[in-house]
This record gives structure tokens, sequence and C-alpha cells, in this order.
């Protein structure tokens, strides 16, 4: 049988078994040639840049558990590598199946290079934000081909995926003109894509050599995250017709991709209330055949600055619920300042439980069985088997340690009138007192 293959979704066209198909069926407890048919429709997307050779493959798609990735890299108020390679190793150990380097300043390749030589999660960029940086000059005299050379460059440095914004081309701006929104274009590459085409007169090169990026992807095994430049970033502009102008092109951009084998993700809202969120799930899957939505929040609220890991979390676990497969995880820092170490951990957290709580809606193999075994760790009070199985069991055991009981078995709550321990008690036949107990 022949063997050789470009990406994993040529693979499985081919009826090929890829180790990394392999990986995913394992750990999702999936049939591998189940798995390979969905990687061969595009339902499930397996990032996997051939060079990145360290990666521990997950995949992508609504049918498998719902996956996070973690925003990380500098900034030129926020210069501290180390700090950074430490959110990245945090975020890893806590179980961030991706880590997206945003880096936008100093020297971002020698840092997007030790993440794909060192680090296991699946690894994306904005090749945007770095062509800025890395030819420093202003933004209406980096070319066509200028832009095209950073999305190679990141290939050949083993990224999976990247996020292109390649679907605000001279019509979606035009649309987006004649149609006014409250916040405008919100999306960091959105906005200077759309700044770079206003200066210059020119298409989106993205978007007019989008079969050479094709052919760069393709040959490397990158998957094209197709960005969302038109996200709404306030609530008055959820699903507006700049946004589903854009995915429309998305859509048929994912088709062009899917003729080249190449692998693709969907980015979505954004802020949305939390009643539109279903329907757009459902337009997204219909619009882009299937293909895996990666969400950021969305965010149901806009008036909670400090709080917004909490109003993402309530709108992924919605998102996820309804189709989309992959969270972006949201800190409490989102819309005041670059998040720190503490700011990361509470992001992954919220989006966990968000991913968590839509599997077991979903009804993903074994996710409600880690809930059926807290609860009979409650049930019988065994609260070293509690923190073993706590999402966060740091601050769990803080927590408990922090306001200790006067019983062992009990805690501060309620004490003596612990409503476990009594019916635990007389359901055994024994006499319940509780006010001289
Ligand atoms: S004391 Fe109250 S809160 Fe604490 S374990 Fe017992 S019932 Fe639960």
């Amino acid at each position: 049988m022949n063997m050789t293959y470009t990406t994993q979704m040529n693979a499985a066209r081919q009826g090929i078994i890829t180790k990394e198909m392999e990986a995913v069926a394992a750990k999702e407890q999936m049939d591998v040639q189940k798995l390979r048919q969905l990687v061969a429709e595009g339902k499930v997307a397996i990032p996997a840049n051939k060079l990145h050779t360290c990666l521990e493959a997950n995949g992508i798609g609504s049918m498998l558990k719902t996956k996070i990735n973690v925003n990380l890299g500098t900034s030129r108020d926020w210069k501290d590598l180390d700090m950074e390679l430490e959110k990245v190793n945090d975020a890893v150990k806590m179980g961030a199946e991706s880590i997206m380097d945003l880096s936008s300043f100093g020297d971002t390749q020698k840092f997007r290079r030790k993440l794909t030589s060192e680090c296991p999660a699946i690894i994306g960029t904005v090749p945007i934000y770095d062509a800025v940086v890395y030819y420093h000059k202003p933004l209406k005299e980096i070319t066509s081909e200028e832009w095209i050379n950073i999305v190679e460059m990141h290939a050949k440095d083993g990224v999976d995926f990247m996020t292109i914004h390649v679907g605000i081309n001279k019509n979606t701006a035009k649309r987006f003109k004649e149609n006014k929104r409250l916040t405008n274009i919100v999306s960091r590459g959105g906005s200077i894509i759309f700044a770079w085409m206003e200066m210059t007169g020119q298409e989106n090169p993205f978007y007019e050599h989008y079969d050479r990026i094709l052919d760069i992807c393709q040959q490397y095994d990158v998957t094209m995250s197709l960005g969302d430049a038109c996200r709404p970033g306030c609530l008055a502009d959820a699903g507006d017709i700049s946004q589903i102008e854009e995915l429309v092109t998305l859509g048929e951009l994912t088709k062009r991709a899917w003729e080249k084998d190449v692998q693709v993700i969907i980015e979505g809202p954004g802020h949305m209330p939390l009643n539109q969120i279903e329907a757009n799930m459902k337009i997204q899957q219909t619009v882009c055949q299937g293909a895996p939505f990666y969400v950021l929040g969305p965010l149901v609220t806009d008036i909670a600055p400090g709080y917004d890991h909490i109003t993402a979390a309530i709108g992924g676990a919605i998102a996820a619920t309804y189709g989309a497969s992959f969270l972006c995880y949201v800190t409490p820092a989102e819309h005041l300042r670059l998040p720190d170490v503490n700011d990361v951990k509470e992001g992954i957290i919220a989006s966990k439980i968000a991913a968590h709580a839509a599997d077991i809606a979903k009804g993903i193999k074994g996710a409600a069985d880690w809930d059926y075994e807290m609860s009979t760790a409650r049930k019988n009070l065994d609260w070293e088997e509690m923190f073993r199985l706590c999402i966060d069991p740091e601050k769990a055991k803080r927590y408990r340690a922090e306001a200790k009981p006067e019983k062992e078995d009990t805690c501060s709550m309620c004490g003596n009138f612990c409503a476990v321990k009594n019916m635990n008690r007389i359901l055994d036949g024994e006499i319940v007192n509780i006010y001289d107990e």
C-alpha cells in the first residue's frame, strides 16, 4: 500500500492511518477508521506540522472532546520571554491542548522555534502580527510577497496551525463600511489587514494569493485557521451583516482548502448574546460544511472586565454544546492588560469547565464519569479523593485548610448539620442528634 501523503487529510482520504490518527483515536476512545473518515471529510482536524516532531497530537472536531487554546506571547509592554515560557509550561501541565504564540515584540522566531522544538501542545500563530515586527517598517510598505513569506517562515518553523485573516477581502470590507458597527473591527489581525488594504488600495494578499498559501500549508501540513476579522466586539454587533458576509466567504475558502487536502478550522465570535449562540453555531456548521469551529468566547455580556473568564465560559459552554469544538481561553485580564501567571491559570480553569460541561451535554465518552466519581467521593465524605478529582486541587485544598471544621469528616459550611453525614448515618441505622454531637 502506498504510504506517502502530504497532510493528515490527504492520508485519511487515501485510507492511510497515520500515527497521529492512532494517538487521537486512543485518547478519544474512538474507532480509528471512524476518526480517519472524519478527518477525510474535514469534520476533524489534527493540526500536526511535519516539523513539530515533539507534538502529542490532538484532534479537533465537535464529536471529540472539546479542546482549549491558551494565547501567550510577548508584547511591547511585556517583553519577558522567561515569564511567557513559564506560562506555557503551566498551561500544558494544566491540560491545555493548544498554545497560540501571539508574540508581537522582540525575537519572535526564537520563541516560536523553542515552542515547536520543546512543547508537546499544538502550536498556533498569527503571521500577520509577526510580519509587522519582522519587517520593521511602516505597515503600508509591507508588500504582498512579504506577507506570504512570513506564512512560509512560520510553516518552516514547525507551527501546526495559523490564523490567516483571509475572509476580509475587498467585498467584505465594502460591506463593513456600508453597515456601520458600534465597535468596528476588534480582531487585531483583521484591523491590521483592513488598514493595509485601505492604505494601499490593494486586495487582501492572503485572499488574492490564497492558492499559494494553501500550497505552503499542504507542504508542511499546517492547518488553516480561517480568521474572523469581523467577529463582533460587542453584543450590539453580534450576527450583523459584516460577520455573516465574512462567514460566507470563509465557507467558500474552506472548500478550496479541502480541494488541496489542507485541513481547516473556522474562527468565530466574539461577543454574542446568549440567545444567539445556538443559531450561530448551526449557521457556521452549515455554511462551512461541518469544519471544526474555534470560538473566542463567546462573551455573553460586555459589562464585566475583570471577570471575562466567566462571561466567556458561559458562552463557551453553550457554543461547544451546539457545535463548537475548540475554545480559546479568556482570562480575567481580557480588555485590561496582558494576563499574568495567575490570570492564565484562572482563564484555563474557566475554559476547561466550559469544555467539560459541554462534553457532558454532548455525551462525549467518559465525560460524565468524572462527575460520577466526584459525587461518589462527596457522598463518602472522602476528602482526599475529592481533591484528587478536582479541576483545581490546589485551590480546593487551600480553601478547606483555611477554614478547618470542628469535625474532620464535614466542612465548615454546615458542621454538625452536614446533610451528607447525617443521611449516611440515619440510613445506616444510627441515631442522629446534631445539637450535642
Ligand atoms: S458540611 Fe455541608 S457543605 Fe460541607 S460536606 Fe457536609 S453537607 Fe456538604
